[in-house]
């Protein structure tokens, strides 16, 4: 008999539908998770109670999908997905199922959802409901597809893609069955919406596999979402520098900053231009001069075409621009770079995007190159110690201290401003009012 823990919110909630005579269990990802002793994210609900009758029995609800039957009930705080058990209609585009039918049927609703292991539903009441063997793929650790898999992603071609960022985040093998049909039928992704391709893409950069990317290049997945990346898993680097392909090497370097949405976009990206600039000398010695300024333009191209927030998309495309900077060992170049780069956190961020990236560089040349870097943290520490200013906002005199001070508002103002900060950045002493206001006025 299988044990799961539930919440106790989750498991009112599940009470609360029984007592009044629905069915509901716990299903998906809370099950699974649960299983192999994961901490689940949400707690999601399956039940008979239509959403109509759900919103009856709950004080507090949001109409989250209601045409997909799904309301979230909320108790204080937290929300949990409550949804009525239903079959997908068909799926006209490979997008969307057209429509949604309700059916009284637990095992219907099961059968509508991806993997084995996904489709597992568990109550207090009833124990674990497991039609399809998702335990026994569980326990072997692999992703299976309810049914036959070309029939699956026929229907949704985006659990290609959900099958290999599952596989990442577990640790599964994909079976030799799904893989093959997703070979077949990797070029049908191309009709699914760039934003649900993005979720599964960062979820699997996240996970503590995002290597893994190379099973969704080798199911030719990648060619159709990210033909940029499959160039560079093609391209040799034969140079001192490298041990490995720029691809494999990109691969690597993910694996070397922490699971965070940004670095490991950064990471993603930081080669990409590469291809661009490929150049070989006369020794047979391979060179990628101005590679980064490339790099940046095509992580721009690609996290626009995959719909990435703005926010996002500065951050990568500052750090990926910056990656092959190399402040000197002075404190003002390393306060210079941390301005010109964005400040303080981005400074850090690309601190640790270069620490990664020689991380996965040729072993020889590792140790030399770490011995710079640690070098380079070092003065960084210093420069936070002493709180140096790295932007404008912190200099001590602001615009209107210069319009106080007689100066006429307009743009030769954000020169002087300017001006006064370029000579701040290399001398923070002279970060006093007084002094700056002084050396204003012979401006
Ligand atoms: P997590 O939220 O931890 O990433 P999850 O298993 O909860 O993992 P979701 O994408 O939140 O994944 O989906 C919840 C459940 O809905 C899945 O476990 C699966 O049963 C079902 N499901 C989600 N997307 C699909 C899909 N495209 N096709 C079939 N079933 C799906
Ligand atoms: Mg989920």
């Amino acid at each position: 008999m299988v044990f799961i823990e539930i919440p106790p919110k989750a498991g009112r909630i599940l009470s609360v539908l029984c007592e009044n005579g629905y069915e509901a269990y716990v299903v998906g990802g809370c099950v699974r998770d649960s299983l192999i002793g994961r901490t689940p994210q949400d707690w999601d609900i399956t039940t008979s109670a239509s959403p109509e009758q759900v919103k009856r029995l709950f004080g507090r609800t949001i109409d989250t999908g209601i045409q997909h039957g799904t309301v979230t009930v909320m108790d204080g705080k937290d929300g949990f997905e409550v949804t009525t058990y239903r079959i997908d209609g068909v799926y006209e585009d490979g997008r969307h199922p057209k429509q949604v039918t309700f059916t009284a049927s637990l095992s219907e609703d099961l059968m509508r959802r991806d993997f084995t292991i996904n489709a597992m539903a568990y109550s207090p009441k009833e124990g674990l409901v497991d039609l399809f063997g998702g335990m026994k793929d569980l326990e072997n650790k692999r992703i299976r597809c309810v049914g036959d898999p070309g029939e699956r992603f026929g229907e949704d071609a985006l659990r290609m893609l959900r099958a290999v960022r599952f596989a990442a985040q577990l640790g599964f093998s994909v079976t030799e069955e799904v893989k093959a049909s997703i070979r077949a039928l990797a070029g049908t992704l191309s009709r699914v919406s760039a934003e649900r391709i993005q979720m599964e893409l960062v979820k699997l950069l996240v996970s503590p596999r995002p290597q893994w990317l190379r099973l969704a290049y080798e199911c030719g997945l990648t060619a159709v979402f990210m033909p940029e990346f499959d160039r560079i898993m093609a391209q040799r680097q034969n140079n001192p520098h490298h041990a490995y392909t720029a691809g494999e090497h990109t691969l690597v370097a993910m694996q070397n900053v922490p699971a965070d949405k940004a670095l490991r976009l950064a990471m993603l990206f930081h080669d990409m231009g590469k291809p661009q600039v490929f150049e070989t000398d006369e020794r047979g010695i391979d060179h990628f001069h101005g590679h980064a300024a490339y790099s940046e333009a095509i992580a721009r191209q690609v996290m626009k075409r995959l719909k990435f927030d703005n926010e996002t998309l500065g951050m990568v495309c500052t750090l990926v621009g910056a990656h092959s900077r190399y402040p000197k060992l002075n404190a003002f170049d390393v306060r210079k770079t941390a301005y010109e780069i964005g400040g303080a956190d981005l400074f850090e961020r690309f601190l640790l995007v270069k620490r990664a990236d020689v991380l996965a560089q040729h072993p020889d040349v590792i140790a030399q190159k770490m011995d710079y870097l640690g070098e380079l943290e070092h003065i960084w520490r210093d420069v936070k110690l002493h709180g140096d200013p790295l932007s404008l906002k912190e200099l001590a005199v602001s615009g209107n201290d210069l319009i106080a001070d007689g100066r006429e508002p307009g743009p030769a103002m954000g020169e002087i401003l300017q001006a006064l900060f370029l000579e701040v950045l290399e001398f923070p002493e002279r970060n006093k009012k007084e002094y700056l206001l002084e050396r204003s006025r012979g401006m």
